[in-house]
């Protein structure tokens, strides 16, 4: 299947209505069309499988700066049968940082974990001082690991009811926690308003969220996914906690899934005027105004790359079948010019990339190969050098890996392809 390229190759198209999802205001620019595109996490059993496909743009707000998508797919179709993705499926090297973030500004006894997952960040913070902890988890599957862990899991979307009846049955929380969850919410400002039912007055609150950043300086179009409606800077979220009066008093990146911002908050007593156009706010102005056509540059060359390596013989592989995987082979339309992929998850291995169909193989398959082969590595930068070491000991110097995620620097990657088909 054909999927749209990047159709909107440098330019932004003004957009009239919606409200922006951090200030409220509705000053946007679309910065993006990727078309229509399947679900990113939607693999398919056959390869001839129908598939239904949603438009992706993204939005800019000219006010905060926080970019967004404005026409998210409704949470009922995109979570429909979504039972993978737990914490405990991918490494998070950083998780021990940020309990030490947490600690060294006050010694929280209860705790809230909204979108707990299988619990395995709470369970940690039990272990270092937490003595009750409670988790929100609308996943049946997760919620049920987490209350193995001896969480008291709210298996419920997050309402103000639920809080309410939270707060009752355990008072309020001197800690409340979020990671990886900001993101995918249609509504911040009721976010907000549950945490204030929930956080003690001199609580903290706990935030991490991707860090778009790398990505939007890069032009690398896999830190988009459906399922994150917002993409947050250091400067967005910091006007975003003030515009809910809360002040961060630690924060941190950490390269973790293409990086992440950590961030600690407590309340603030001062209301800060968030909104004005700040150095920050035009810095990334100006980013939003060129990310489309850097990334129409960036599948330029890949496409020329792969293509010529694919003349000469040499053989294409994808290392890795997760969302950005597919979010970048689907929007760049590059499935024509890659043999196969491949995975070590088991559960993935005989079934079909959403989009572009390509197969999904064990690394079986690429130690069977006999001539030069390009490995675009679609994992994360955390584990590349993991995957680079066990493809050289499969194939020796007939591999050459590159990186296809930012933060690595994507455009100077290719170069390795250029000297790869002058080998060849
Ligand atoms: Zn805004």
């Amino acid at each position: 299947m054909q999927v749209s390229t990047v159709a909107n190759g440098g330019g932004i198209k003004p957009v009239q209505g919606g409200s922006c999802r951090s200030c409220g205001r509705g000053d946007f620019v679309e910065i993006l069309d990727l078309g229509n595109l399947p679900i990113a996490h939607r693999f398919l059993s056959k390869p001839d499988e129908k598939e239904e496909l949603f438009p992706l743009a993204l939005h800019f707000c000219r006010d905060c700066g926080l970019t967004q998508i404005l026409n998210a797919i409704d949470p009922e179709i995109l979570y429909r049968d979504y039972n993978h993705n737990f914490s405990s499926w991918k490494p998070e090297p950083h998780l021990t940082s940020e309990i030490d973030m947490i600690f060294s500004h006050g010694t929280p006894r209860a705790a809230l974990e909204v979108g707990c997952n299988d619990g395995k960040f709470m369970a940690e913070l039990m272990k270092v001082g937490v003595s009750s902890g409670v988790g929100i988890e609308p996943n049946p599957i997760p919620a049920g690991i987490a209350q193995g862990r001896g969480l008291t899991v709210y298996q419920e979307m997050l309402s103000p009811r639920l809080c309410d009846g939270i707060v009752e049955s355990h008072g309020q929380f001197d800690l409340v926690v979020a990671r990886q969850v900001l993101e995918h919410l249609l509504d911040v400002e009721a976010f907000f308003k549950c945490v204030d039912r929930v956080l003690s007055p001199d609580g903290m609150l706990f935030i991490d969220v991707p860090d778009f950043e790398p990505g939007f300086r890069q032009g690398d179009c896999s830190v988009i996914w459906e399922e994150h409606v917002s993409y947050f800077t250091r400067s967005v979220l910091d006007n975003l906690l003030c515009r809910y009066e809360f002040t961060s008093v630690a924060s941190e990146n950490f390269n973790f899934s293409g990086g992440c911002l950590s961030l600690l908050a407590r309340r603030s007593s001062v209301k800060e005027k968030v909104g004005a156009t700040s150095e920050s706010t035009q810095d990334l102005s100006e980013l939003a105004g060129t990310f489309s056509g850097r990334i129409a540059n960036y599948q330029n060359a890949l496409e020329g790359a792969l293509s010529r390596a694919r003349k000469n013989g040499i053989s294409v592989v994808l290392y890795g079948t997760g969302c950005r995987a597919n979010m970048l082979v689907n929007g760049l339309s590059l499935g024509h010019l890659i043999d196969y992929s491949v995975d070590d998850q088991k559960e993935r291995q005989g079934m079909f990339l959403p989009g572009s169909r390509l197969p999904i193989h064990s690394s079986e398959k690429l130690q069977a190969e006999e001539g030069q082969v390009l490995c675009l590595l679609a994992v994360n930068n955390e584990n590349e050098q993991k995957v680079s070491s066990k493809c050289a000991e499969m194939l020796g110097d007939r591999v050459t890996c590159i990186s296809l995620h930012a933060p690595k620097d994507i455009c100077q990657e290719l170069k390795k392809i250029e000297n790869i088909i002058l080998a060849a």
